[in-house]
């Protein structure tokens, strides 16, 4: 049992807002709002504001160990990706690489407040064990006691290849689950190709296959301007037209960025239930444009949000970057509000990974919440605290955080695992 007592607002879904106590036992949310008698652990929340776990729909958690490399900023992606691929062999990239990399990404999260991370993995080299690497980060993201959700990617792979990895990696990691979600709901996998600019259609069929015979969710980019010029190059076709022609346009299939998106296109979208995840921290620098995510949201697209990876967003804080999405929103058509963004970072993101029970904290949720303090200068003539969580104080992190009802960050600190022991066994590995 753990009481989250007397927080000032309760932030519990998009449309309720309380004070006062959580409760939570066995991993779940039992009593939500209501003053509560306080039993087993307390985590004291006076001043505070408590808000779902926020959860990362788009990360590349290997970038972590790839962040601001010479030549990959500023630059057009036909010269980062060879800059990028360059890194990683000369790194050797394998499970205990993946294992480091996940460590430091994920302490980043659940520090910042992030407490499930969907991790889009991309490369798989030649001749690497690939289900070292997903049961190396797997292991790394348990032992902090986040949530992952493992994305069994491809980026030019051989498409038979790609497909026998996705299920050993099930087989391995899940044996024996249909749906793609471990017992616990701690662990989920995935598959998704890079996108249509770098994957054939072949990946995409046999890589759905995999995912409607063990019932996983299916992941890909879309619509970053590269895509969409690379589709037209090489096919004569936009990036959606070709998705839909692949069968990649359906309810159990998210598509992250969506930079280039025609009216036209959205409304397509929406008729076939494809969930968005929003990346304003990479798509910004990379200069693929700002998705318009008020006009996805308005055709009844859930959008979530997500940070990308290292090697373009080079932090893994999703609230700054919820804060960046409601900031540029209106440079591509209506506002966004602060609470729109953190519900894009909450329910948006767990509906595109199917998990309804992450991103609210209604009763009978999943127990994973973040505390945040706002009772410092940083806040000082805030009206609305939660719409300050956004406005004021860039780059706060909560001061406790909670998932499946275990404390894993308490006073700004990891509970599981030291720091700056996770930094320097990656700057052992990497060198820097
Ligand atoms: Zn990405």
């Amino acid at each position: 049992m753990l009481t989250i007592t007397g927080a000032s607002h309760i932030l519990i879904d998009q449309s309720t807002e309380r004070r006062g106590d959580i409760a939570m036992a066995d991993g779940k949310v039992v009593s939500s709002g209501a003053k509560v008698d306080v039993a087993g652990e307390v985590l004291d929340a006076s001043g505070c504001v408590v808000t779902p776990g926020l959860i990362n729909a788009h990360h590349h958690l290997m970038q972590t160990a790839f962040r601001t490399l010479p030549g990959t900023r500023g630059v057009p992606m036909a010269r980062w990706l060879p800059t990028m691929a360059a890194a990683y062999a000369e790194a050797g990239f394998d499970g205990e690489l993946a294992a480091l990399a996940a460590s430091a990404g994920v302490a980043e999260g659940l520090l910042s407040g992030v407490t499930t991370v969907a991790d889009h993995h991309l490369a798989w080299p030649a001749g690497s064990d690939g289900v070292a690497i997903a049961r190396g980060t797997a292991d790394a993201v348990r032992a902090l006691g986040g949530r992952l959700a493992f994305v069994r990617g491809a980026a030019r792979d051989e498409p038979q290849e790609a497909a026998a990895s996705a299920e050993a990696i099930v087989q391995a990691l899940l044996p024996g689950i249909i749906g793609g979600v471990s017992d616990d709901g701690m662990l989920q996998l995935a598959v998704g190709p890079a996108g249509v600019h770098s994957d054939p259609k072949e990946t995409f069929e046999l890589l759905a296959e995999v995912a409607t015979r063990y019932g996983l969710r299916r992941r890909t980019q879309a619509n970053e301007q590269v895509d969409v010029v690379i589709a037209l190059e090489k096919y004569g076709k936009r990036p959606i037209d070709l998705l839909e022609e692949w069968g990649w346009l359906a309810n159990d299939v998210t598509l992250a960025h969506l930079c280039a998106v025609t009216p036209d296109e959205i409304a397509r979208l929406s008729a076939a239930g494809v969930t968005a995840t929003h990346a304003p921290g990479c798509d910004l620098p990379m200069g693929w444009g700002i998705a318009p995510v008020v006009a996805l949201r308005t055709a009844g697209i859930a959008v979530g949000l997500g940070t990308s990876g290292g090697g373009s967003n080079d932090a893994g804080h999703l609230l700054a970057d919820a804060r960046l999405a409601m900031q540029v929103a209106p440079m591509v058509g209506a506002p966004l509000s602060a609470r729109q963004a953190i519900a894009m970072a909450t329910a948006g993101s767990a509906a595109g990974l199917g998990r309804t029970e992450l991103g609210h904290l209604r009763v009978g949720a999943a127990g994973d919440a973040c505390v945040w303090d706002v009772s410092g200068v940083a806040d000082a003539g805030v009206a609305d605290p939660v719409a300050g969580l956004l406005w004021a104080s860039p780059g706060r992190r909560p001061k406790h955080v909670v998932v499946a009802g275990q404390v894993v960050v308490r006073d700004y600190k990891l509970v599981n695992a030291d720091e700056s022991d996770i930094t320097a066994r990656l700057r052992e590995r990497v060198g820097r």
